[in-house]
């Protein structure tokens, strides 16, 4: 059977786990051209988002969005087969303590499918907190898991490019192959490319890398303001990403020494392990002494700020015809990447599939 030649625009998780699904079709060959890539001498630029993230999944869709439901959905099983199967790939079952400040929006959305579900006391929960969920999440060691997809797809034959591309029309060529589409997963690059959407901005998150390996759960509660939350996501190799913030529209690439003080303050308060004491010595951030923050400041590794590719309308996921060639957009996920990434990899394949129809399914 000839497969069908794609290339696919991007290297972040969306783009490698969607060139990922096109191979496992069996219908497609594929190849990734991208300007940034997982283990490429640029890979730390903040040009791209996936390096960035934390990694946890924490169902985030509205009770209105099925797609993005469904996409959080199909993720979580996708990633709890690979911690499972695949002790390479970064990725591990972990329990989420879950706190909330709307629980009419989103809650009964993974109420029904996630394992170990239990309610948290109302007792235990942190200022702002209007629900309090523990339950099996999964915890993504970006690096890793980054490094693991761009093998698996090499390791099956496909081809990763550098390339950094003025129009999307130039991918073919960047390809070096004849292809019948071309599927674009530029996050933030899809700002100009001549896609040109203006309704994608950047949503800035700064977070530090630490050394506590005490931490055992990852903990998410909401923040003072709508564009904080506080969060603890222990990576299983004794460091843990702590955060954080979702400045909208904020361009600013340098670290927030306020902000950083911030999440160290807020983090202690909402998980004490990070300083290795139990949960009986919660307290308020305001309580947290400054000795205590330095303690932790010296613990830090790294202080990380990078940008989600967020949409006005939420993810992109369609066809357009441009220039004469079949564009598939799979774009725009915002803080929900690596959680919803597997769910919309399937469905650009089923779009894919019917968009190019007879040709795709020889
Ligand atoms: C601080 C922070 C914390 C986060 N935490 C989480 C979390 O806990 N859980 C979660 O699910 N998500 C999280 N996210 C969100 C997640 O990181 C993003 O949704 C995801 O990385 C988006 O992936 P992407 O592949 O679409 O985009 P990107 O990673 O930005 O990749 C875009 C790709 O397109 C390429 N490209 C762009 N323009 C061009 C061009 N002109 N020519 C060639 N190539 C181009 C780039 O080089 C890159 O390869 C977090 C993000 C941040 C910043």
């Amino acid at each position: 059977m000839a497969l069908v030649p794609v290339v696919v625009v991007g290297c972040g998780v969306i783009g490698l786990t969607t060139a990922l699904s096109l191979q496992r079709s069996g219908r497609y060959s594929v190849t990734v051209v991208a300007r940034e890539a997982p283990g490429a001498a640029n890979g730390e630029s903040q040009e791209w988002a996936s390096p960035y993230a934390g990694a946890n999944w924490r169902p985030y869709a509205p009770l209105g969005d099925a797609q993005q439901r469904a996409a959080e959905e199909a993720t979580y099983f996708r990633l709890r087969d690979i911690a499972a199967s695949q002790p390479a790939a970064g990725v591990r079952v972990a329990t989420m303590r879950d706190f909330g400040a709307s629980p009419h929006d989103r809650v009964p959305s993974f109420l029904g499918y996630v394992h170990n579900l239990r309610r948290i006391p109302s007792s235990e929960w942190p200022e702002h907190a209007q629900f309090g969920y523990a339950y099996d999440s999964l915890i993504v060691d970006v690096p890793r898991y980054l490094l693991w997809l761009r093998q698996e797809f090499c390791s099956r034959g496909g081809i990763v490019r550098h390339g950094a591309l003025e129009h999307i029309c130039n991918a073919p060529r960047a390809a070096g192959v004849q292809v019948a589409a071309v599927i674009n997963c530029t996050g933030l690059g899809s700002r100009a490319l001549g896609i040109n959407d203006a309704t994608m901005f950047p949503t800035r998150g700064q977070t530090l890398l630490v050394r506590a390996p005490s931490v055992e759960y990852t903990t998410t509660a909401p923040g003072a303001r709508s564009d904080r939350a506080t969060y603890v996501i222990p990576r299983g190799d004794g460091t843990v990403i702590i955060g954080g913030v979702f400045e909208q529209g904020c361009a600013d690439a340098s670290e927030d020494p306020l902000t950083t003080e911030e999440i160290l303050r807020n983090c202690i308060a909402l998980c004490p392990q990070l300083l290795d004491r139990g949960f009986e010595s919660l307290r308020h951030p305001s309580q947290v002494p400054a000795c205590d923050v330095e303690q932790l400041r010296c613990r830090a590794i790294r202080v990380n700020v990078g940008f989600r590719p967020s949409r006005r309308d939420g993810p992109r996921l369609e066809v357009e015809h441009i220039g004469g060639l079949t564009v598939l957009h799979n774009y725009g996920h915002s803080s929900f990447g690596y959680q919803t990434s597997w769910g919309y990899a399937g469905a650009a394949v089923r779009l894919l599939d019917s968009a190019l129809g007879a040709a795709a399914k020889l």
